[in-house]
């Protein structure tokens, strides 16, 4: 996880952000009274401009685990206290994040405290990254917020741990040719690792790099 800096809000939330609150939770507490029969009241935080200014501040990554989704699929505006249960908040800026769909479905309408990336300053107060066998790279909490964060979003999770592993092993592969001063094998060694992310190929995280 990284530290996140919000910017400004989005025009839409900046015209609307009271009234669109203040509307949904008129229509989910009427829905309520009326015995919750047919679809809940949808909200209307799912507008473009909130989506860029996101994808702005987030840099298109998880804010959980910093997965880049661009080149294969959409993220998902997250909440970080559920709107289901806040439905208050359902289009308060501050509760916004970005997600992907995994760390969205692992969290779904959790309660529990865990670490908004929006609200930490130094991520390895909060975190470690252990080697294990083969290079794989797991990672820990600190607090008990940090833990359940790993536990709730579930950042240890087979497909993160693989990305881990193999940007581990290119930045030492990288780290090794330059204390031979390879520099013409470093050059090709780097050009073929932009060239695979330029095709999405190398989606996943900012780790130790
Ligand atoms: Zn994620």
């Amino acid at each position: 996880m990284i530290s996140v800096v919000k910017g400004p809000r989005p025009q839409s939330l900046e015209e609307h952000e009271d009234e669109w609150n203040q509307q949904h939770v008129q229509a989910v507490e009427k829905w309520k009274q009326e015995g919750e029969t047919g679809p809940r009241p949808s909200a209307k935080y799912n507008q473009k401009d909130i989506k860029m200014a996101l994808e702005r501040d987030f840099h298109k990554k998880c804010g959980f685990c910093e997965s880049q989704y661009g080149a294969i699929t959409y993220a998902d505006i997250e909440h970080f206290l559920p709107k289901s249960i806040h439905y208050e908040l359902a289009h308060t800026w501050k509760n916004l994040l970005l997600s992907c769909k995994k760390c969205n479905m692992s969290k779904r309408d959790n309660l529990t405290k865990i670490v908004n990336p929006c609200e930490i300053i130094d991520p390895r107060q909060l975190f470690s990254y252990d080697n294990e066998l083969k290079g794989k790279i797991i990672i820990s909490g600190l607090t008990p917020e940090a833990k359940n964060t790993i536990s709730v979003c579930d950042l240890n999770r087979d497909d993160l741990v693989d990305k881990r592993a193999e940007t581990t092993l290119m930045v030492r592969s990288a780290v090794k040719l330059s204390k031979l001063g390879d520099t013409d094998e470093l050059d090709e060694y780097m050009s073929k690792i932009e060239y695979r992310e330029y095709l999405g190929a190398l989606r996943f995280f900012n780790l130790i790099v």
